[in-house]
Parts: C-alpha cells; structure tokens; sequence
C-alpha cells in the first residue's frame, strides 16, 4: 500500500522544493535590486540622512573669540564644514578649554587635538628652527614671506622641519607689519633698553636679551595683568586690533612703532599626520584649500581693522612714538649675532636660513624698485597722515 504512493510522495517533496527554491530566487532578486538601487542613491546623498560625520577638535594658543587671531581657526572649521557639506566637521576650542595655549603643539602631535592654530616661534624650546616660519627680525613682509612659503620653497622646508613630531603645518594667516609694543618708560636711546622687563617671543627675545633687556614668555591671555602688576615693562602683543581688544592701552604709557621683531608674523596651521593621512582625497584637498583661504583672509582683516582701531587708540590719548634710529641699529647688530649662534648650532636651522636667505635677497632687491619704491613716492606726493 505504501509502496502504491511512494511515487507520488517523491514527487511532491521535488515539486515543493522547486517552489522554495523558486520563491527565495526572487525574493534575493528583488533585494538584490533594492540594494542596488539603495547604492545608487546614497552614492548621489539623495534624499538620505547624514553619514557619520568626521569630527576634527582644533586646539588653539588664543583666547576663544579673539578677533584677527582667532579668526583664522574659526573661518577654517566654517570653511571646512562648508565645503565638506558637514562630512568633516571641525569644533575650535580656545588656550586653556582642552589644553593650555603652549600645549597646543603636543596635544596635536600626540593626537589629543587633530588640528592646532597658533604661532611656530612658540614652539623654539622643542624645534629651534621653527622661529624661520613666525618671524624673523628685520626680516620678511607678510606678501614675502608667503611667496617664500608657497612658491619658494619654504612650505616644504616646514613640512620636513615638522615631520617627525607627526605633525603637518599650513600657513595660518598674517599680521602684516606689527607695532614695536607698548611701554611703560621712555625709549630715547638703545642704552634705555638695559633693564627692561618685555614680554616678546621668539627669536626676537633672544635679540631684545642680547640687548641687554630681558625677555619673558607669556601667553596672550595674560599680557594684560602681567603689565598692570609691573611684573612687565613692556609687551608686544600684534598692533591696533588686538592690542586694543586686549586694552593694553590702559596699562601703558608709550606705544613704540614699527615692529622690527615681526616684520609679518606668519601664523600657523598644524594637523595630526594620522588624522590628515586618514581622509579620502577630496577632504584633504578641503583642508588644504581651506587653510589657504584661512591664511589670505587673516591679512585682510588686519589691513582693514588696524586703521580704525590705531585712530581709537590716538582719541583715547595713546603716545605713538617711533623708535629711534639707534635703537633699530643696535637690535638689528644683535639680532645677527643671535642668527649666527643659531644657524651654527642647528644644522636644519642652517638649511632653513640658506632658503630664506636666498628668496629675501632676490625679493628685497625687487621690492627696493616696486612696493617701497612705490611708498616712498606715495610719501612724497601725498599730505601727512595725521601719525607723521
Ligand atoms: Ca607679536
């Protein structure tokens, strides 16, 4: 009797495989086609929600909020978002949030940050050489130097310099020319700067020391009580804009001009080399246009807010002086004295100084018959200013 059925049975347990096998070809059709189609459209972003965004933390040496400073470091992370459509998202943080403003250049090193904004010269105790890409005394102009960093060589010089701290730099924004500081006794002559207590980085302490001052390292948010305390007597901060922020008008009574010691103080970028090699092309090409822009648009700033800001100053009874003759003349004897001890005790500060050596000479010698060719006979043919 079972043996009459097996046939029949056989039959039926193929023919209802043959269904399942049937319905699970197109229900993995189906999906297969869903998937594709899913593909297509998140490749497009259309219509889906965010993808996971990278999230950047960007460490600077300025108090949060600074004008002209910190405006780079919060025009960099707005850019950043902008033209990353949010797929890379960086959050600034000011001097002492995450790290305090000296700290900035390890916490990006080691990774704690991903990016930094701040100045190279602050970094001279760790890498000597770094004074090269901040400002050297007597030296480079904001238009030179950037033409030195980005077609002269120099921007690679930085990269290598940079390297094995895993660290990349970019140009950061400029000052332009700055002011000599502000101070509390009367410069008549070079002796007057025996004794004097100044706060000024970089290789130009190293100067204004040789000269027989005495050079102090403070942060900016602290320049302020530093002077009214008299721990200090004097301090170079940037010139109108942000000395006017920080109102070290009130604290001084002297504002000494031009900055021979920042001639077009060049500010920095950096970027953990893990963080930036982690990105697909097209978000590196972000960071570094973004940057770039960052970078041109600090030096407008300042050329356009250091005007209104210097004629502030002078309604509110601020004593602009010059610096005089001889002053100039014994900080710029030490300030090669300092430049010789330097390039003999560093090899890649040698190297360094022979690029920008070279670029400074061929542009001063241009710009002797261009730009201050151009001032000086602006200078004659226009009416004082009011400040000469
Ligand atoms: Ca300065």
């Amino acid at each position: 009797m079972a043996q009459r059925f097996l046939p029949i049975v056989v039959l039926g347990l193929v023919a209802g495989l043959v269904l399942v096998i049937a319905l699970w070809s197109i229900d993995h059709y189906r999906l297969t086609r869903g998937s594709t189609a899913y593909s297509a459209q998140q490749a497009t972003g259309e219509g889906l929600p965010e993808t996971t965004a990278i999230e950047w933390k960007l460490v600077t040496t300025w108090p949060k909020n600074l004008p002209g400073l910190g405006s780079a470091p919060e025009n960099f992370a707005r850019y950043v978002n902008a033209m990353s459509n949010g797929r890379l998202s960086v959050k600034v943080f000011g001097a002492g949030e995450i790290v305090p403003a000296f700290g900035v250049f390890d916490a990006v090193s080691q990774g704690v940050a991903q990016a930094g904004h701040g100045a190279a010269y602050y970094w001279k105790g760790k890498i000597p050489a770094a004074v090269f890409f901040t400002a050297i005394p007597f030296g480079m102009t904001a238009q030179e130097m950037n033409g030195w960093l980005h077609y002269g060589g120099g921007l690679e010089l930085w990269r290598e310099l940079y390297q094995p701290f895993n660290v990349i730099p970019f140009a950061g924004g400029s000052t332009g020319v700055q002011m000599a500081g502000w101070f509390n006794r009367e410069l008549r002559s070079a002796d007057d700067l025996k004794g004097l207590k100044m706060r000024i980085p970089g290789l130009a302490g190293e100067v204004f020391d040789a000269a027989g001052g005495t050079a102090v390292r403070i942060a900016g948010g602290e320049v302020y009580t530093s002077m009214q305390t008299g721990v200090i007597d004097a301090v170079e901060w940037v010139g109108p804009y942000n000395d006017r922020t920080l109102g070290l008008n009130e604290v001084a009574d002297y504002y000494y001009y031009p900055g021979w010691h920042e001639p077009g103080a060049m500010l920095e970028f950096i970027i953990n080399d893990r963080a930036y090699n982690a990105l697909p092309d097209d978000l590196k090409a972000v960071v570094s246009a973004a940057a770039r822009a960052a970078n041109a648009a600090m030096l407008d700033e300042f050329t356009a807010r250091n005007n209104e800001s210097l004629r502030d100053l002078l309604d509110q009874g601020t004593d602009l002086r010059r610096l005089p003759d001889d002053v100039f003349a014994r900080l710029h004897q030490r300030a090669q004295e300092v430049m010789a001890a330097l390039v003999a005790s560093d090899p890649m500060a040698a190297k360094i100084q022979r690029s920008y050596q070279g670029f400074y000479d061929d542009v001063r010698a241009y710009h002797a018959i261009s730009e201050q060719a151009y001032l000086d006979a602006r200078a004659r043919v226009l009416p004082p200013t009011g400040n000469n």
